[in-house]
């Protein structure tokens, strides 16, 4: 009887093992504290493969300290993360390891400004990666032309506009082949000229089924891209939403209230 039952529920244990591999992020019941300040409540996301998830909210809600923690570059006090199937912990191997898969691009491009672009590019593969130089090299002209910018690839990022030295941001992050991509306000530190620039890219990376967080208001993006909009306040998922749904029939007083700022 054990047995038979076992084997009954053999199927269904390997169709759950698929469909969990189908998981790139999963955060439960997540707390944050800095100090003594409660800065994320309970959070619960799950981002499947090839998902784009846009976050908003007002400034000050944890949208950076949410995304931070996915890379563990600000640690949880409470709760689970796991990325890529490695749960968050304190385990520096498997820091390193999320890290590889998970690439962010800031609001502030953090280039080397003594490198050339193509030696910003090149840095962490060859460094981190051990890729031979001209590999690496290869690879980063790959990316620099799919944001299209090849030509700049022996200047130095002060002489590029800033739109130019992002597109050059989220390249050096592709040369680690990221599995997941994360962006902090890509664009809310450039003129509105360049916006457009770096957003094309950021679209044509959806389009090649890119897993991606994106904390922006850029309303335009979310609703091309992305399949979920997620709106937090004061260190809470206050509600998520398709796109549509989300812009044209908002539920909370205060998702209503930040949309009737922004759009
Ligand atoms: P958002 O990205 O939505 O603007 P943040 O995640 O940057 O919000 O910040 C959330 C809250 O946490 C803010 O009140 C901010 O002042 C606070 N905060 C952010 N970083 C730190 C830190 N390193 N130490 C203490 N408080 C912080
Ligand atoms: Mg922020």
């Amino acid at each position: 009887m054990t047995a038979d039952m076992d084997t009954a529920h053999q199927p269904n244990r390997t169709k759950m093992t698929v469909s969990e591999t189908d998981v790139a992020i999963e955060i439960t019941n997540m707390n944050k504290w800095y100090g003594d300040f409660h800065v994320l409540r309970d959070i619960d996301l799950k981002v499947m493969r090839g998902e784009r998830i846009v976050i908003a909210g007002p400034s000050g809600s944890g949208k950076s300290t949410l995304i931070r923690c996915v890379n563990r570059l600000e640690e949880h006090q409470q709760g689970d993360i796991i990325v890529d199937g490695i749960e968050l912990t304190n385990d520096i191997k498997r820091i390193d390891e999320v890290r590889r898969e998970v690439g962010m691009v800031f609001q502030h491009f953090n280039l080397f400004p003594h490198l050339t672009i193509l030696q910003n590019l090149t840095l962490a593969p060859i460094w981190v990666r051990g890729t031979p130089k001209a590999e690496a090299e290869e690879q980063a002209m790959k990316y620099l032309e799919r944001v299209k910018i090849p030509e700049q690839a022996a200047k130095f990022p002060g002489q590029l506009s800033g739109g130019q030295q992002q597109r050059v941001a989220i390249a050096r992050s592709l040369c680690m082949n990221p599995k997941i991509m994360l962006f902090d306000e890509p664009t809310s530190a450039l003129d509105p000229e360049m916006i457009k620039e770096v957003l094309e890219v950021m679209v044509q990376l959806a389009e090649d089924g890119m897993t991606m967080i994106c904390v922006t208001h850029e309303m335009g993006f979310a609703r091309q891209v992305a399949n979920r909009v997620i709106f937090m306040d004061q260190g809470q998922i206050i509600e998520q939403n398709e796109p549509e749904a989300f812009f044209s029939n908002p539920q909370h007083e205060r998702t209503k209230l930040f949309l009737s700022q922004i759009l």
